[in-house]
């Protein structure tokens, strides 16, 4: 069965992925991961580049440049594309992600759970604060994984950000939320695997030593990218050069649509 897992690490830099993430440099010195590093689009928001992370657009393009832009996004993601072609679509995620592909504004008691086939994230469990464990983040993307076996599975920590905003990007509480990130990924990756999926863990921006990422310098601009599992060889084959933050969403549509046609 074709499965793609997308693990998006928020506020997560490119040297903190280097030096804190034992476990995702094991994958790598292994030849079980490719590592990239991204510089990514403006401005480095959250809520406009999950939006570009989903569609391959700049948010210039969407026009969506703010974190309180609470609407759908203007361009169809990949989680429409995914259930377009008939595949099972999950997410884990901040309740952004819920507002930009099913609906907006997110309404709790409506949408926290949501189980739905006829939207584009058709299975979700979405969070609301910053301080939402990524341990049980994790634990509610297996829970999702294990119960509707997704084609297309989101799974969105937060606490790197969080750590950051609160104590800034060279922290130690910063540091120490990168490798847990690391740590859930060790426990948790393996298995997913071993089960033939494919995987890409990235992040949307870095973070600042002041607690902030809006500044153009590398702490906020630099961050990591993983492919995981060799469905990622044919797509990177015809991308040709090194990927950029706007070609992930066709990156991902390709191995999905490809792997949905060799098994049908
Ligand atoms: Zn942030």
């Amino acid at each position: 069965m074709p499965r793609l897992i997308l693990v998006l690490l928020d506020g997560l830099h490119a040297a903190a992925a280097d030096a804190r993430m034992g476990f995702m440099a094991a994958l790598v010195e292994n030849g079980d991961a490719v590592r990239h590093t991204l510089s990514c689009a403006l401005p480095p928001l959250s809520r406009p580049l999950y939006a570009t992370l989903l569609t391959g657009r700049a948010p210039a393009e969407l026009g969506i440049f703010r974190n309180d832009d609470a609407r759908l996004c203007p361009a169809p993601t990949l989680f429409h594309h995914a259930r377009e072609a008939g595949l099972v679509t999950a997410a884990a995620a901040y309740y952004w992600f819920s507002e930009l592909c099913n609906r907006a504004p997110f309404v709790p008691e409506r949408d926290r759970l949501t189980l739905d086939p006829s939207l584009p994230i058709s299975h979700g469990l979405f969070y609301r604060r910053d301080d939402y464990p990524d341990e049980e983040l994790f634990g509610d993307a297996e829970a999702l994984y294990r119960r509707f076996s997704p084609h297309l599975l989101l799974v969105h920590s937060m606490n790197i950000d969080n750590a950051g905003h609160l104590s800034g990007g060279d922290s130690a509480a910063y540091r120490q939320a990168a490798r847990e990130a690391d740590g859930l990924l060790a426990r948790h990756v393996p298995r997913w695997l071993a089960e033939g999926c494919a995987l890409c863990v990235t992040s949307d921006h870095g973070m600042h030593p002041d607690g902030w990422h809006d500044d153009l310098v590398d702490e906020v601009r630099r961050v990591p990218l993983w492919f995981l599992g060799d469905a990622w060889r044919a797509p990177l084959a015809a991308l040709g050069r090194p990927p950029r933050q706007t070609d992930l969403a066709a990156l991902c549509r390709a191995l999905l649509l490809r792997r949905e046609s060799r098994a049908s």
